[in-house]
């Protein structure tokens, strides 16, 4: 979108008076990045990228904005209130037709609705093809980590519990986000991938299964690591605080990059993840010891119930 409408980000950074101007892009559009340097150069911006790995617009690069007098960070929505930075999220388009898939699954309505940033465009589109096929559905405001309607990340399902729905259907590519949406909601969750059209029902059973095994397996740890994120919109010290205040067997761990050699050179034999939480369900079978959730750890510390167990979520 911003490729053809590159136009509108130079009037908006004149507008802003920038002069020099800081590029960011997440992993799936870093090849992008030279072509549109080049337009804001010939538009008589000088331009600086940062080439640092980013998987979401909780990992701003404030570093490379103390060179710049604003930072365009390209592919997501905001999780937070930067005044120096400009959003410009990525649209990715689909024929809202094939929300025909889904349609088998629905057993009642109300139907909750949500998707992911590329898509939230097509929410009023899609609202009116389920209303045309007799589904009434419920779009709901997102959080704070999640500006539009319908919205849903995957440290936020805010839009997802605010439906109120017991049946939602996600529209959007992965199972992660439809796992802790079932996991947050407790709802029947259809999960529609818009650009395979395949549609399936989703359950978070197995990612259960595989937690209360990583729980077992850190019962009893001499030592644990509480990971603590630099970036700027994961940071969250005061959870990590108040975890570390569990056991004397805790040390806070700060940590820009949460990966496995590092985690193996620290030595804890158990880590609690406060980072992004996406962390400790997709990436355990890469760690070297158990990484729990918060959550998780809270019940190994007998400090909440089994029956509590829920999905970690940044609020
Ligand atoms: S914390 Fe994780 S899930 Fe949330 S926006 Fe960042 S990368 Fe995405």
């Amino acid at each position: 979108m911003w490729l053809n409408g590159t136009s509108e980000l130079i009037e908006h950074l004149k507008r802003k008076g920038a002069k020099r101007v800081a590029l960011q892009f997440p992993e799936g559009l870093k090849r992008r990045s030279a072509t549109v340097a080049a337009a804001l150069r010939d538009a008589g911006f000088e331009v600086i990228l940062s080439g640092d790995p980013c998987y979401g617009a909780c990992d701003l690069a404030l570093d490379t904005l103390t060179h710049a007098d604003v930072l365009v960070h390209f592919g997501h929505a905001p999780v937070d209130e930067q005044p120096k930075v400009i959003f410009e999220p990525y649209a990715v388009d689909f024929d809202v037709a094939v929300l025909e898939n889904a349609l088998p699954f629905f057993k009642g309505d109300p139907v909750g609705l949500v998707t992911t940033v590329q898509h939230v465009h097509l929410i009023p589109a899609m609202e009116l093809f389920l209303q045309s096929n007799g589904i009434s559905c419920r779009v709901a405001e997102g959080g704070g980590r999640t500006p539009n309607r319908g919205q849903v990340l995957g440290c936020s399902f805010a839009a997802a519990k605010a439906s109120g729905a017991d049946e939602i259907l996600f529209v959007g590519t992965g199972l992660f986000h439809p796992i802790g949406i079932a996991l947050a909601t407790h709802a029947r969750v259809i999960a529609l991938d818009p650009l395979t059209g395949s549609a399936q029902e989703v359950s978070g059973d197995a990612l259960m299964r595989r937690r209360f095994a990583v729980m077992e397996k850190a019962r009893g740890a001499k030592n644990v690591g509480i990971i603590v994120s630099t970036k700027s919109g994961q940071q969250r010290m005061d959870l990590a605080r108040r975890l570390a205040s569990l056991t004397p067997a805790a040390v806070i761990v700060t940590m820009r990059e949460v990966n496995p050699d590092e985690l193996l050179n620290l030595g804890f034999a158990c880590y609690v993840n406060t980072a992004c939480p996406r962390l400790a369900y997709d990436d355990q079978v890469r760690f070297p010891v158990p990484v729990l959730s918060p959550q998780e750890f809270e019940i190994l510390c007998g400090v909440r119930t089994w029956d509590a167990y829920t999905i970690d979520e940044i609020v």
